[in-house]
């Protein structure tokens, strides 16, 4: 294992102290996935502070909890009177919660976050610096039925080895206890079995190298024990495995599949491929069945991931499972009664519990691999880094001679550990659009970017398509794009809607990025050629191509499609007539009918919304193209209204008129537009009711309303945003 220790990175850390140094250490633990995973394990430093009567307080700063090791900042630490919590471990008993409060009382800054769980266990560790992971190498050694044995083996009395128990107060019991028994000047490390590992000494760096130390001793036994290609399981996504390709039945299995785990849940739910050649390889093991339900490798991993993977498709099998574990485990803490030793934990428990929902988290399936489930895109990518890394563990442990895990008493003491649960509502209420997946047109630009916007602040995972090349440029970030649309829940596709083929790429990218189709956006368009009518017989008189063409149409028009080809014989104003009709209709067509067949399987039933115009209600002169074909557009979503009402799917139109912000304008178009209203531009920006001037941002916000529970009644409706037209009202 690599010691990522760096002394001149350390000296700037360390200059701001005690808490610097602690800080350094505990980035480099969290900087390595295979010691610890979002959020796991913890670190302290002990010293003195100085209290407001200038009296020095023996101090110790434990991570905060809500923190993650790889990126906690100072203030991500607690800090705590160590001898009030040093003698909270002299108590017989103290529940869960009071240690909470305990801690909380103990804390010498009133707004530092929670103190971890763990605070008392490193309150009675004597070493100023305590570091704690739950290394994989550690995991597939004491995952075994000999887990015990193999750690003496390895480090004899040089370790501190203590049985599983569930952290908290009575771990911290059980540590003092075998510290007391088995420890001495030599002793390098104490072991959690079947949970991680501690190391500790008087500086950090001591303490890291011998965090580092010891796991590679543990990877190097595994490795004399036979076990190949440990330790891969950051080695990234592999190219090897071919996603479901257009046309597939894969693409609505997976779409079923989704809606199965959503129903389950409750609410909708993402399904995330993980593309990785070793989970493939893991899918295919005979003995997938038996190994991948054993449960996870260290029990926080449990709130994560359920006590195990469901394998194969069977949702229904899976939520029977899930409900029985919860029925002959809840027992336990309602009654307070000790079937096989597990007695109720916490202090509040006593009342019943409610039980989670039951839906998977992981999907282990020979044909389609390894998928994850979650209400955000996030969420999924954490439960497939854990799972990754589980993997990892249980090939190693197999390999040793069996894995074996935790049984589920204490797997759902964890689940249900109040503290832990705790961690995820700390999370807040999901957003109102949260688990749905979106596919907009246009979304480079003007309305389509803001709808996609809106819909990802809203909770919605996005994909974007259009014809700019933009689109695609970053799927990770870009400081130029609105801050919504980065990250695992975006993901940008460049194509041309008139081919319906790319739209078939794009329905497939949502289903192997995000599991199906909720919401579809029909935004592309282009405002065609500003012309009286007549003059399309004229320009076909005069000029057989050309020049002209290019008089009106927006920058988005000339990258739509080639121009002339095969209508060199029209007349450029009849060609531009053609491009307007083909991405206006033909392309909201295409888009429709190529997200129809993965739509109709959306756990909300599926909504779209059509970006039309005020031109549709009141139509402008000169604007023959763009009016006929947002016309025809409306009654494209009618008719999508009437025949997707049996799947539940709803169709709405938004009618939005100068929306200036958008590359559909440019000062000279609206120079000429007003001008055909005998209005100067600034009047024109503003000739509504109410005298407002729209933003596409105005546009998104309201089409993404159009999307939530609000509109889940109306279907076929037509709606202005226009400030209000004296010509419709
Ligand atoms: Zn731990």
């Amino acid at each position: 294992m690599l010691n990522r220790w760096d002394d001149g990175e350390a000296a700037q850390w360390t200059r701001l102290g005690d808490l610097g140094e602690i800080t350094y250490g505990s980035r480099l633990v969290g900087a390595d996935p295979a010691l610890v995973l979002h959020g796991g394990g913890n670190t302290s430093i002990k010293g003195h502070s100085t209290d407001p009567w200038g009296e020095p307080v023996p101090t110790l700063w434990v991570k905060g909890s809500g923190w993650d090791l790889a990126t906690i900042e100072p203030p991500g630490f607690a800090p705590l009177r160590l001898e009030p919590v040093r003698r909270l471990a002299e108590l017989a008993e103290l529940s869960d919660t009071e240690m909470v409060s305990q801690l909380r009382i103990h804390l010498l800054d009133a707004s530092a976050p929670n103190p971890s769980v763990e605070a008392i266990l490193h309150a009675l560790l004597p070493h100023r610096a305590v570091l704690h992971s739950h290394a994989d190498a550690v995991l597939a050694l004491t995952n075994t039925a000999e887990g015990d044995e193999r750690v003496r083996e390895l480090w004899g009395d040089r370790a501190v080895v203590v049985p599983y128990v569930m952290p908290g107060f009575d771990l911290a019991r059980r540590c003092a206890d075998e510290w007391q028994a088995q420890a001495h000047d030599g002793t390098e490390a104490m072991v959690l079995l079947n949970h991680g590992i501690f190391t500790f000494a008087e500086t950090t760096r001591q303490a890291y190298d011998s965090m580092i130390d010891r796991i590679s001793e543990a990877e190097q036994c595994l490795a004399d024990a036979g076990v190949t290609s440990f330790g891969e399981a950051d080695a990234g996504a592999a190219e090897g495995r071919s996603a479901p390709s257009p046309g597939s039945d894969a693409v609505e299995t997976v779409a079923e599949l989704r809606a199965a785990i959503s129903a389950a849940a409750g609410v909708p739910m993402l399904l995330r491929d993980v593309h990785d050649e070793r989970a493939d390889a893991f899918c295919a093991r005979d003995d997938l069945a038996s190994v991948a339900q054993r449960g996870p490798a260290t029990p926080d991993h449990i709130i994560r991931t359920k006590q195990f993977p469901m394998v194969g498709r069977d949702v229904a099998a899976f939520v029977d499972g899930y409900r029985a574990y919860f029925e002959r485990n809840s027992g336990r803490h309602i009654d307070g009664g000790s079937k096989s030793g597990h007695g109720s934990r916490g202090g509040t428990s006593q009342a019943s519990l409610t039980m989670l929902d039951p839906a998977p988290r992981l999907v282990l399936d020979r044909e389609l691999g390894l998928w994850t489930a979650g209400r955000r895109a996030a969420d999924c990518d954490i439960v497939a880094d854990i799972y990754l890394h589980t993997i990892d563990v249980i090939n190693a442990a197999e390999a040793l001679g069996g894995y074996v895990a935790l049984g589920e008493a204490d797997l759902f003491d964890v689940e249900y550990w109040e503290l832990e649960q705790a961690k995820l509502a700390r999370a807040g209420a999901p957003a109102v659009l949260a688990g749905q997946v979106a596919l907009v047109t246009g979304a480079a630009s003007g309305i389509g970017r803001a709808a996609a916007a809106a819909l990802a602040s809203a909770g919605a995972a996005v994909v974007g398509i259009d014809i700019d090349p933009v689109i695609s440029v970053d799927h990770d970030g870009d400081s130029d794009r609105p801050s919504a649309l980065h990250g695992s829940a975006w993901f940008g596709i460049e194509g041309d809607i008139t081919d319906l083929g790319a739209l078939s790429t794009a329905v497939v990218a949502a289903v192997n990025r995000f599991g199906g189709l909720d919401i579809v956006v029909a935004a592309a368009g282009i405002f065609g050629p500003s012309a009286p009518l007549a003059a399309l017989a004229e320009d076909h008189a005069n000029a057989p191509a050309c020049a002209s063409s290019a008089r009106g149409r927006r920058p988005d028009a000339d990258r739509s499609r080639s121009g002339t080809g095969d209508h060199h014989h029209e007349s450029a104003l009849g060609t531009a007539w053609q491009q307007t009709f083909d991405i206006n209709v033909v392309g909201a067509a295409n888009t429709l009918a190529a997200a129809h067949r993965v739509m109709r399987h959306s756990p909300t039933g599926g909504r779209v919304v059509i970006v039309g115009s005020k031109n549709v209600p009141a139509p402008g002169k000169g604007a023959a193209a763009y009016s006929a074909s947002k016309a025809a557009l409306t009654q494209l979503a009618r008719v999508a209204a009437l025949e997707w009402a049996a799947d539940g799917i709803t169709v709405n139109v938004v009618h939005p008129d100068g929306v200036f912000d958008t590359g559909l304008w440019s000062d000279e178009l609206i120079a000429e537009r007003a001008a055909s209203y005998e209005l100067t531009p600034e009047q024109y920006r503003r000739r509504n009711l109410l005298g407002r001037e729209l933003t596409s941002a105005d546009v998104g916000a309201l089409i993404a309303q159009m999307c939530s529970p609000a509109f889940a009644h109306t279907t076929g409706a037509q709606i202005p945003q226009d400030g209000g037209s004296d010509r419709v009202v």
